[in-house]
């Protein structure tokens, strides 16, 4: 599968706790990365400043669905899903969002 042109939702909606050019703490989830360019293409695609975490995110039906809404949607939900939780609590979402 390819990336959807124009989309940019997996450099927006998850956090990134390594270091990336120009946000040296990370990025907090739902903040647009200050890499993504113009076309929503990564600045740094393919240099050895970008995120091994960038690069282990893999385009597919289930992540991207059928707009960047729901890629929106789901990377959002999996963000939650895997956040952690206080000792005792259950995680914030656990079943992915309905794609209508
Ligand atoms: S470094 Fe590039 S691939 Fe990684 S989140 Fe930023 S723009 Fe996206």
């Amino acid at each position: 599968m390819e990336c959807r042109p124009g989309c940019g939702a997996c450099c927006t909606a998850p956090s990134i706790s390594s270091p990336i050019p120009g946000m040296p703490q990370g990025k907090p989830a739902g903040v647009p990365c200050v890499q993504l360019g113009a076309g929503a293409r990564c600045r740094i695609f393919g240099h050895p400043e970008r995120p091994a975490v960038c690069a282990s995110l893999q385009p597919s039906q289930a992540m991207c669905g059928a707009n960047r809404t729901q890629a929106m949607q789901w990377l959002t939900w999996m963000e939650q899903a895997t956040a952690p939780s206080p000792p005792g609590e259950s995680p914030a979402a656990d079943k992915p969002p309905r794609m209508a």
